[in-house]
């Protein structure tokens, strides 16, 4: 269990947000890539997938998704009768942005036979233009189900390069990234490993192929974080592991895990904009509902077809 006992918010703040939050029947689903702050005041903390399922779930007629754009859709797509709060407008997701949808369908047009695979983290409407939406934990086993046919990947390059290396299918990979993972190199891990010898260096596959390549073990934020808990008591004092991911999921594993030596990989690894938010704006948005999370049902009805398509193959 995460421990805030160490975090310090401004007197009140947390008793403002319980009691408006339980007056509207509202809850808190924070990314874990969020500050700690903002985890302490969430009902809910995961990836962006367990916290749309969850969102689906929940009897809660508003939800506060403290995260990104594309996450606070998705939510929205899977629960379209709740209120979905974004609480601070400009945490938008970089990689998401850089797929834009006429270049989707012109590039279904030139190809189209091609069976398109979307990773999550796109917006609703490149979503809606896609066959099946995967995340990076299930991937692999998506693309390995359509290996036989031409796949448009979109919009994560890496994460789609990875997944064609395993299955050897045939990808055409739309060239967009995550900065957070892409700026990780084999620099950083010389020095990683050189300043922590005999750790375990688990990478994130939105990661550069070189980077991949020098990991013990490749998986999305939740299957690092399963190894560490999976792993943890066989970690001695010396050899801990390393964490090619956003800053956050090392700082919450050391949080969980004081006696053992887990380190990031890099300390540049920090998403800015999922740092946007803050206790704060979060008080905010549940006092004015703002900014409320809207998808045009045309959008919402394809974009659900995909995100189904991925429950059935997972
Ligand atoms: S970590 Fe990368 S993929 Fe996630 S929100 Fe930030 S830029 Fe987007």
């Amino acid at each position: 269990m995460e421990n805030y006992d160490n975090i310090y918010l401004e007197p009140g703040l947390k008793e403002s947000i319980t009691k408006l939050k339980n007056s509207m029947n509202a809850v808190i689903m924070a990314h874990s890539y969020q500050t700690h702050d903002v985890q302490s005041i969430a009902d809910f903390t995961g990836d962006s997938l367990e916290l749309a399922r969850k969102a689906a779930d929940t009897d809660a007629d508003v939800i506060v998704f403290c995260g990104v754009d594309f996450m606070a859709e998705s939510a929205k797509i899977l629960s379209p009768s709740k209120t979905v709060l974004l609480p601070d407008t400009e945490a938008r997701c970089p990689m998401a942005a850089m797929c834009d949808v006429q270049g989707l369908v012109d590039l279904k047009k030139q190809h189209p036979d091609a069976v398109v695979i979307t990773y999550i983290n796109s917006s609703a409407a490149v979503k809606a233009e896609s066959d099946v939406i995967c995340t990076s934990a299930n991937a692999v086993k998506i693309v390995e189900h359509y290996k036989n046919r031409k796949i448009i990947f979109t919009p994560d390059k890496n994460l789609g390069s990875y997944c064609s290396e395993i299955t050897g299918a045939d990808i055409i990979l739309w060239n967009g990234y995550c900065y957070v993972h892409d700026e990780f190199s084999t620099g950083d891990i010389y020095i990683a490993k050189h300043q922590h010898p005999g750790c375990l260096l688990l990478v994130h596959p939105e990661s550069p192929r070189e980077v991949l390549e020098h990991a013990d073990f490749i998986g999305s934020t939740s299957q690092i974080i399963k190894f560490v808990e999976e792993n943890a008591s066989a970690m001695d004092e010396q050899a801990g592991v390393i964490i090619g991911t956003e800053i956050e999921i090392a700082n919450t594993l050391q949080n969980r895990f004081p006696h053992k030596k887990i380190y990031p990989l890099a300390e540049h690894a920090v998403c800015r904009q999922m740092k946007k938010t803050t206790p704060e704006k979060v008080l905010k948005s549940l006092q004015s509902g703002t900014t409320e999370i809207f998808v045009e049902k045309s959008v919402r009805d394809k974009a659900l077809g995909a995100l189904k398509k991925m429950l059935e193959l997972s």
